[in-house]
């Protein structure tokens, strides 16, 4: 309580001269009490803007409308730029992945969304939040005096310790961290502490994780976003709701299509997600103009824990193909059959057929898993975002 006391007003004033973060997330909580026609017409400014940045003349929303959609493919043809910039690799979760060229000033919009959103969700700024991110945490100082913890989402026993001592108001990270740290909070004999505690996600198999976890949880709530951009769906307590400040998001034939309107390097122009959802004016008890964003499908893992397998299928099962063979292969998608102790890799070559190239791939599946891997070649990856990792408990299909 007392370094609490003591520690505010001293990172209160640190922080207002350090961190960028703040000068976002000001111009984000006043933004959000913006009316829906300011809304617009704020983002119709900042299109102009980055179309004319691109070489298109965009005066009203139907110029706009009327500029071709992109896919990743497009994102083949960028350059490096010059000057400050960070690049992402877009995961694995398409079975595709792309270089992107981002602003570093996308980072900060991003965190400042998250902290937006914890706030709408009812967090108060002395009430710890527990995040997991992939890899190590880099910026300790600024999420401690926050009250953010920011844990490394393989750490599994740091994760229990810190819910257990600290009962945080929230859990932000992907679903399978999270219902993994949950289960072992459980295990421990400490499921009483879970009761108080909501999570926010980005979840590939939301109803498996949401059903194992609602008799303990106080809440789960949705967010949506891709690795390139800022975030694109914030929660409120009841809904998901379309971010207006940072870019356009569409719904084209039922595909989300997002429009990054500060991203001067690549462009994310009229940009085909590949991710299915819908969009409605808001009526939301929250008062908030922002567009609801509802049943999106993508990215779609399953998870499998079984009696045949060493440990739970999930996302986890195609991570290290994008960490460790884009010399290799260019899309990926798996298939895994339990019952029959095999895993099928169906993956695209960049050049000629090098099965051999995959072994350490195979091994790592046995050992992990305890079920044989075996390879196939395709030629293209069309059609197979949502199905990145299925797992068929049935006998094995035809193919
Ligand atoms: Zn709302």
């Amino acid at each position: 309580m007392i370094t609490t006391a003591l520690k505010r007003p001293v990172y209160d004033a640190i922080d207002r001269f350090t961190f960028r973060q703040n000068d976002f997330l000001r111009f984000f909580l006043e933004a959000g009490g913006w009316s829906y026609e300011r809304l617009r017409d704020y983002q119709l400014q900042k299109v102009r803007e980055i179309c004319c940045h691109w070489g298109y003349e965009v005066w009203a929303w139907d110029d706009f409308h009327r500029l071709p959609l992109t896919d990743k493919r497009d994102l083949d043809r960028v350059q490096p730029p010059a000057g400050r910039y960070s690049t992402q690799t877009t995961s694995g979760s398409t079975g595709e992945p792309r270089t992107v060229y981002i602003p570093w000033q996308t980072w900060h919009r991003k965190d400042a969304l998250f902290h937006r959103s914890w706030r709408w969700l009812g967090r108060e700024p002395h009430q710890p939040v527990l995040r997991l991110i992939a890899g190590r945490p880099h910026y300790a100082w600024y999420d401690w005096w926050r009250n953010d913890k920011v844990i490394c989402r393989d750490e599994v026993e740091r994760q229990v310790e810190y819910v257990i001592k600290h009962r945080p108001y929230l859990i932000h990270g992907p679903g399978l961290p999270i219902r993994r740290l949950c289960e072992a909070v459980i295990q421990a004999g400490y499921e009483d502490v879970l009761k108080d505690i909501r999570v926010e996600w980005c979840s590939t198999s939301p109803e498996g994780h949401r059903a194992r976890l609602e008799p303990y949880l106080a809440g789960f709530h949705e967010q949506y976003g891709l690795a390139e951009l800022p975030t694109v769906g914030s929660p409120c307590p009841y809904s998901t709701h379309v971010v207006m400040e940072t870019g356009v998001v569409e719904v084209v034939d039922g595909e989300i299509v997002v429009t990054d309107f500060n991203n001067t390097l690549t462009p994310i122009l009229r940009y085909r997600t590949g991710d299915e959802g819908k969009m409605r004016e808001s009526d939301c008890p929250c008062g908030r103009a922002f567009p609801i964003l509802y049943d999106v499908k993508g990215r779609r893992c399953d998870y499998y824990d079984g009696p045949e397998v060493r440990q739970p299928v999930g996302w986890w099962l195609v991570s290290p193909l994008g960490h460790n063979y884009l010399d290799t292969i260019s899309a990926w998608r798996v298939e895994v059959y339990p019952r029959d102790g095999v895993v099928r890799l169906f993956v695209v070559f960049k050049e000629g057929e090098d099965y051999e190239a995959l072994g350490p791939y195979r091994d790592w599946v046995q050992a992990e898993l305890g079920l044989t891997c075996a390879v196939f070649a395709c030629d293209n990856a069309d059609r197979w975002k949502r199905n990145l990792v299925r797992v068929y408990t049935d006998e094995v299909k035809d193919s």
